[in-house]
Parts: structure tokens; sequence; C-alpha cells
């Protein structure tokens, strides 16, 4: 059986899935339930629609979010940090 990609274009929540050449394509995002999880043509090119994040999250969908996390770098102090606090 083949396995196809799919990706919701609303939460852009992404996984393969393996189907029958027979079964219809799924339409309802398992994530969040919306009716915009699409079939992707190929798993190996990416395909960058609409604006703002990356299809190329690979974490499972296990996760919502909008920004890639920088957990590489510490966060600079801020306005919530204690040494802004009079
Ligand atoms: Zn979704």
């Amino acid at each position: 059986m083949p396995i196809y990609e799919y990706r919701c274009e609303s939460c852009g929540f992404q996984k393969d899935h393996l189907q029958k050449m027979s079964d219809a394509p799924l339409t309802v995002c398992p994530s969040c339930g919306a009716e915009s999880y699409v079939k992707q043509i190929s798993a190996a090119g990416f395909q960058l629609k609409g604006s703002g994040w990356y299809a190329t999250d690979f974490k499972s969908g296990a996760k919502k979010s909008d920004a890639p996390a920088k957990a590489d770098k510490p966060a600079p102090c801020g306005a919530d940090c204690a040494c802004h606090a009079h």
C-alpha cells in the first residue's frame, strides 16, 4: 500500500497515511477537525503554501505552534525580567 502524506492547511498538522489506492482521500484533519486536510503530491517536495510558517515541521504535529521555538538561545532580557521591575 502506498503512503500518502497529508497536511492540514488550517493548523499545519502533517502526517503520513497508509492507504489503499481505492481508499477515498482524507479530508478531515485528525488534529483540529477542520476539513482542510489535503494530500500532498510528494513527500520529497514540500510545498510552502500561504505564508508565515514552514511545512517542514517533523515533530509529528503533536504541538500546534505558530512560530518555531528558539530553544538554542536563552531569551534576552525582556519586559518581564526582574531587572526591569523597579
Ligand atoms: Zn488541522
